[in-house]
């Protein structure tokens, strides 16, 4: 359910596809199942913008991820200059660090627009514009 186009959706978005296949599935199912392709290195599971868990099939390219924080959209972002995210031995505790996941946070340009929500802190929305 998560190949083919690059998404990330959330289990009970998953869950829904898989219905129109299998309309017996479980949600536990689907759980499990995801659960399992995460401990594979199948799949990647990304804590989004205080929503659900989100599932990104694209597990074998490193990326991260960039969230607007209004609306929970959800890109995938490849920042340049990564080995400043190296830590130093001093600073791992003595963890074997595997990987990191960086999550950008922001506004989407739908959600920058004031007339969307007129009541929005725009001095608290916009003290991290957007780089590029
Ligand atoms: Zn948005
Ligand atoms: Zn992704």
């Amino acid at each position: 359910m998560l190949d083919g186009e690059h998404l990330h959706l959330t289990a009970e978005a998953v869950h829904s596809r898989a219905q129109n296949r299998l309309p017996e599935i479980s949600l536990a199912t689907v759980y499990n199942t995801l659960n399992e392709l995460v401990a594979m290195g199948e799949v990647l599971e990304i804590s989004g913008a205080g929503g659900a868990k989100r599932y990104d099939p694209n597990a074998r390219i490193d990326h991260h991820h960039l969230v607007c924080t209004k609306c929970g959209d959800l890109r995938d972002v490849f920042p340049h200059g990564r080995s400043g995210l190296d830590l130093a031995s001093s600073d791992r505790h003595g963890y074997e660090v595997t990987g990191v996941d960086i999550v950008f946070r922001g506004l989407c340009p739908d959600c920058q627009s004031p007339v969307s929500s007129p009541a929005r802190h725009d001095d608290l929305a916009l003290t991290e514009p957007a780089d590029r």
